[in-house]
């Protein structure tokens, strides 16, 4: 499997000497071994980036930032699209590698990588429509209008689970928005992110271009922590647990930064008596079982009309049993790994502890063994009967459990589903027009992402992807949000002979 990283000539173990990653810089002596989750078998080492790298890479990013600011944003764009198209090229092998260093399903690996594709030709075509108002003025002969301008350095702290499309999202609309960006991908899964440097790192040399336009930072936490508190960090883009974000946010606070937070979710589907079965099973699957349970927007928390609740547990039963579990390489297989043995430990907690506090187990709690699996890692994805009283189920465990609750009107249905203090993704089956309308309407769920008739779980670029409360607040990806990534500039010109004071203010001398 570890030719898996030969396509971007990357040599295991890796080192800044061997790697030749002018944008990665290791200086230290701690390295650590990745295995993967899928065989457990090492992937390479990798060497954690101390302080002192850590700053040889924030003045990279600083000398690239004025050659890459000067660029018009549609040349910019011009250079996100030939990313894109090296993406293109290369879908198939980095795929494979974010399968196999995460876990996660060959299609999933993928998908992923369509993902970045699809930010990047959005991005190209934001590169033309970084659009600023223009305002009239109380004065007259005067001309108001905003415009937007680049911020400096945007830091990228990703999670685990997306180790590669996450990133994407962020630098593909700060590139093209001017900005030059220091990522920190997960420790978990630091491969994955060295390829896609190495893939961007051509296009710029193609172009002349340097390469700390683009900066890869490998380290743990406390490199994490370094980028919050920094000045030189204009906008630090986390995402991760609401653990990991409310320490950046606190730090970042501190020295009165800017922040996007993507973090953790707790998300629920409502299933209401005028539901089509057919159409609601295997979105409430997929997004309970996927990823193994991995994803931000995975479904946690499933509620259901009373009317329905045995027959469709009787279903979901009837799923889980049919679901095959094992190698994610293999594409016959609906259920990879969890990422490591913590996970597992915390699946098996979560799972007890439920239990404890009156679940019932209808399916599933079982660490797999045996020949057929490579690693500790595999887990049955599991059902659990609860109710609102259980403290755990407003948690995210980070594993394929899934809550069914009961529930008589939808009113009841939207309480349960809001009261938790996470607030990403939800989603209501009905084919009643009035239940989607009042799931949508400001009476109806508390989320950034609110669907009707699809599940929770993945979402397409084009839409601004982020959730309230605990989830942090922030957007990312398609609609407006890559204003985040820029300042706003208001401007007045007076065109005139004669000055003019705003609310007609008289000040002659
Ligand atoms: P994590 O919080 O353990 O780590 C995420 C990243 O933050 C890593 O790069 C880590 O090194 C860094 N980090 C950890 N503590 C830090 C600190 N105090 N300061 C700065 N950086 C720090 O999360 P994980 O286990 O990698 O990922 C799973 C979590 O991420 C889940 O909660 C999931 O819901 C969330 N997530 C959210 C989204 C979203 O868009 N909302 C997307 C993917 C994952």
């Amino acid at each position: 499997m570890k030719n898996l990283l030969n396509p971007f000539n990357l040599s295991a173990p890796f080192n800044n000497s061997s790697s030749g990653l002018s944008g990665w810089i290791s200086k230290s002596d701690k390295v650590i071994t990745i295995n993967s989750p899928v065989d457990n078998l090492p992937i390479g080492e990798v060497e954690l980036t101390n302080e002192e790298g850590y700053k040889t890479l924030v003045s990279k990013a600083q000398e690239a930032f004025p050659i890459w600011k000067a660029m018009p944003a549609p040349k910019r764009g011009e250079i996100v699209r030939q990313f894109g198209d090296a993406l293109r090229i290369e879908k198939e092998n980095l795929g494979k590698l974010v399968s196999y260093e995460m876990g996660k399903s060959l299609q999933e690996g993928y998908g992923e990588v369509q993902e970045m594709i699809d930010i990047c030709d959005f991005a190209v075509g934001l590169s033309r429509q970084l659009y600023g108002l223009q305002m009239h003025s109380e004065r007259p002969n005067h001309r108001m209008f905003e415009q937007w301008h680049p911020l400096g350095i945007v830091g990228i702290i990703s999670a685990f689970n997306f180790p590669v499309a996450v990133w994407a999202w962020n630098s593909a609309l700060s590139w093209v928005c001017g900005n030059v960006c220091l990522w920190k991908p997960s420790e978990k899964t630091p491969f994955s992110a060295l390829a896609c440097q190495e893939i961007f790192k051509k296009v710029l040399k193609k172009n002349n271009l340097p390469e700390g336009i683009s900066n890869v930072i490998i380290g743990d936490s406390d490199i994490g922590k370094l980028m919050a508190s920094d000045p030189n960090i204009a906008l630090v883009s986390a995402t991760g647990s609401t653990r990991m974000g409310k320490s950046v946010a606190e730090t970042v606070g501190k020295r009165l930064g800017k922040s996007i937070l993507e973090l953790g979710g707790n998300n629920a589907i409502i299933v209401t008596e005028k539901a089509d079965l057919d159409t609601a099973i295997a979105p409430i699957v997929f997004g309970a079982v996927g990823t193994a349970g991995q994803r931000c927007t995975t479904t946690r928390r499933l509620i259901v009309h009373k009317s329905l609740y045995k027959g469709l547990l009787n279903k979901l039963v009837n799923a889980y049993k049919q679901l095959r579990i094992g190698d994610p390489l293999n594409e016959n297989n609906h259920v990879g790994p969890l990422i490591d043995s913590q996970a597992v430990d915390a699946y098996l907690k979560t799972i007890n502890e439920a239990q404890k506090q009156g679940g019932n187990l209808a399916y599933g709690n079982e660490v797999l063994k045996g020949s057929e699996y490579k690693s500790n890692c595999y887990v049955k994805p599991t059902i659990i009967e609860a109710n609102i009283d259980m403290p755990i189920v407003k948690h995210e465990t980070f594993a394929p459990i899934l809550y069914v609750f009961s529930y008589e009107t939808l009113e009841e249905a939207i309480t349960i589903q809001n009261n938790v203090p996470q607030g990403l993704s939800s989603a209501i089956f009905s084919m009643n027009m009035q239940q989607a309308e009042m799931f949508l309407s400001h009476a109806g769920s508390d989320c950034g992402i609110a669907n009707v008739n699809i599940g929770t779980s993945g979402a397409e670029i084009g839409g601004a992807f982020g959730g309230e409360k605990e989830t942090g607040g922030g957007r990312e990806s398609g609609s407006d949000s890559w204003k985040a990534y820029m300042r706003r500039q208001t401007c007045t010109v007076n065109y005139g002979n004669e000055g003019s004071l705003a609310q007609g203010i008289k000040f002659n001398l």
